[in-house]
């Protein structure tokens, strides 16, 4: 009591004059105030913190309203506009989007920013005063958001909170953040999958962390390959608007086939410019796209006219891409669709100078032009690679981080658009340092947004990947050192250990660069759709022993804390599981199933249990792990039942 008493004395006779205290020594100091009839956001936003501080110290702050607000504790924490905000100058209605202000002024904290309607967990609406709260929280009570859920939500115990003297106003970094969720993945066996209970609180526990991280968009952005319907709708009537294919026919190779399209005719031009301007909505005042996103497919037309506006492939154009690549053979035809995108923007320029024309490097436009075309920031393109998983040679990784400086030196605006977070199904299959390297180089050289597909979520085995991941949003140009040293220093005493543990296997998965492209193609296994063909080939049972004793030393070293070793019993549920997924993959897997149908049952049956059993847990993505072994796994008829009927 003595020390406390003595703690608190320090801690307030240390207070710079515009330093807060919100808790001193367990005790309130404060309240959280929202205006009288706060936003959604500003409610949210105030419930957040409350949350945090209580977390850290134990003290609920009350959150009451402006006109309601208790004379007898001085500290007040304003959150979202109000009267107090705007006396203090504070005018949200002239911040950038989504941009938020933090000021400490007398006894005060205040935190406002731009937001929107709606519901706070969604995406689209804007959340500035949220974005303000997590901000603080992460300076203030170094909150750290490791995983979704309680346990994964990390903030040092504290006796005292002070919001110490602040003024600043930030907008976010990119205008779009985005790691697409992951929770739509279905399959023909969802016994593997979640019960519905499950899916939800997974679902929202998720959402809840991704906007803790920021994850959301300063106004709308649509983009998608973009001329799917064109062929029904258009084929017949223009015909030149579509690829020419050696025979010197048009459109798709086969009835119902995928097709690109002729994109050096101006017809098509002015057509595709004169329907985005027919739909496109004036006066809301949010930045205008005409989406030219290339259907899903290579750039196929073989006409004169966009033969003509292709340069040399490079020399080192098919260097990174496998043998049974669909790029074998292919034209390079980033020059023609730069000038594709280069002629859109010109004539969209003439209804709306500021509108943006979006593309994607994609397929065997991926690679940088090489006819020094000059683009402009009206231009936006999704870095799209068709190659290019992690883990990569050191060459490769180069290779991948020059296509990039390449577009980016053309003058367009770039976004991260890469399929790459699907790899690795529930394995321990890190790369959290080559994922900073790029998101490094690509945020050093003008990305302004991004879309990864997807979050997998395999939070139980894949941490690091996704802390980094989430966390480089905010923190663009934190090393992964750095930002992997917060996601161990919640472990406690055994920080040392969990980051040997994961080091194990993040050398495991470099080291196994070569051996992992073999095999999935011997395997006919696909990175994104059916990893789990190839898993027990690739984590063997010998593999696990080394990562099991650092994970037991942990546990040992952690069993003093409660919360730390809840989070280390967190990481051996995962390993057990994906041990387990290991050792199905080698009796199961498509490519050559080894068990008897006996066995297979006995097999399932085990798996099924475990995921019973710890589907609330966190882990992992039931949902995501059942679509892929549907296609990877010679599977039995008993998995067909929804989970919450088996077993
Ligand atoms: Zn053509």
């Amino acid at each position: 009591m003595k020390t406390h008493l003595w703690f608190a004395l320090v801690l307030v006779s240390s207070l710079a004059l515009a330093d807060a205290p919100l808790v001193v020594d367990g005790n309130p100091m404060a309240v959280i105030v929202t205006a009288d009839h706060p936003g959604e956001v500003a409610r949210y936003a105030a419930q957040e913190f409350a949350h945090h501080v209580e977390k850290a110290t134990g003290v609920k702050l009350s959150i009451v309203t402006e006109t309601a607000a208790p004379k007898d504790i001085p500290g007040r924490v304003f959150i979202g506009d109000c009267q107090a905000i705007r006396d203090a100058g504070i005018e949200v209605g002239k911040l950038p989007e989504e941009a938020f202000a933090l000021r400490t002024k007398g006894q005060s904290l205040m935190i406002a920013g731009d937001d929107s309607g709606g519901d706070p967990l969604e995406a689209s609406t804007r959340a500035g005063t949220l974005w303000g709260v997590y901000e603080w929280l992460e300076k203030e009570l170094h909150a750290r958001w490791l995983w979704p859920g309680e346990l994964g939500t990390y903030v040092p115990k504290a006796t005292s909170v002070v919001a110490h003297e602040i003024s600043e106003t930030t907008p976010p970094r990119f205008f779009q953040r985005k790691l697409r969720p992951g929770l739509g993945f279905t399959s023909e066996h969802p016994a593997l999958g979640f019960t519905e209970a499950a899916a939800e609180q997974f679902k929202q526990d998720e959402m809840v962390f991704l906007r803790r991280h920021r994850m959301g968009r300063s106004f709308p952005f649509g983009h998608g390959h973009a001329f799917v319907d064109w062929w029904k709708k258009d084929g017949k009537a223009h015909p030149e608007w579509f690829q020419l294919r050696d025979n010197g026919q048009r459109g798709p190779s086969k009835a119902g086939g995928r097709f690109s399209m002729c994109v050096s005719n101006p017809g098509l031009q002015r057509e595709i410019v004169a329907r985005w301007a027919a739909r496109r909505g004036g006066g809301s005042g949010a930045p205008s796209f005409l989406n030219a996103c290339e259907n899903d497919i290579l750039g196929l037309c073989t006409c004169e006219q966009c033969r003509a506006l292709d340069g040399p492939a490079p020399a080192d154009y098919l260097k990174f891409y496998s043998a049974t690549s669909k790029m074998v053979g292919a034209r390079f035809v980033s020059d023609r669709y730069a000038h594709f995108w280069l002629s859109l923007q010109e004539l969209a320029a003439q209804t709306d100078p500021e509108a943006s024309v979006v593309g994607y490097v994609y397929f065997n436009y991926f690679q940088a032009p090489v006819t020094g075309i000059r683009l402009n920031p009206h231009i936006l393109l999704g870095f799209c690679p068709s190659s290019g998983f992690f883990p990569r040679s050191e060459e490769e990784q180069a290779w991948m981080k020059r296509q990039w400086s390449g577009w980016h030196d053309t003058g367009a605006r770039l976004f991260m658009r890469t399929n790459h977070l699907l790899d690795g199904y529930c394995m321990p299959f890190i790369f959290a340092h080559q994922f900073a390297d790029e998101f490094h180089h690509a945020a050093s050289e003008g990305m302004v947004a991004t879309d990864y597909d997807s979050l997998t979520g395999h939070w139980g085995t894949q941490g690091p990947n996704l802390y980094v991941a989430a966390r480089l949003h905010t923190r663009p140009e934190a090393s992964a050192d750095e930002l992997l040293a917060e996601y161990y220093a919640a472990f406690g005493a055994a920080a040392p250990l969990v980051k040997s543990y994961f080091d194990y296997w993040e050398a495991y998965t470099s080291e196994h660069r070569e051996q992992i492209k073999k095999t999935m193609e011997e395997m006919k296994a696909s990175r994104w759709h059916s990893w789990a063909v190839a898993a027990g080939a690739l984590y063997p049972p010998t593999c696990f022993p080394p990562a099991e004793t650092l994970l037991a030393r942990a546990a040992q070293v952690a069993a003093a804390d409660p919360e730390s070793a809840a989070r280390t019993h967190f990481l051996q549920l995962g390993l057990d599981h994906a041990k387990l997924c290991a050792r199905i993959s080698a009796k199961l897997t498509i490519a050559a199933p080894a068990a008897t149908q006996e066995e297979a049952k006995a097999l399932l049956a085990e798996l099924i249990a475990f995921r019973r059993q710890t589907e609330k847990s966190g882990i992992s993505n039931f949902n995501h792990l059942a679509w892929m072994e549907d296609s990877s796994w010679k599977l039995t008829d008993e998995t067909r039942k929804t989970p919450d009927l088996y077993p």
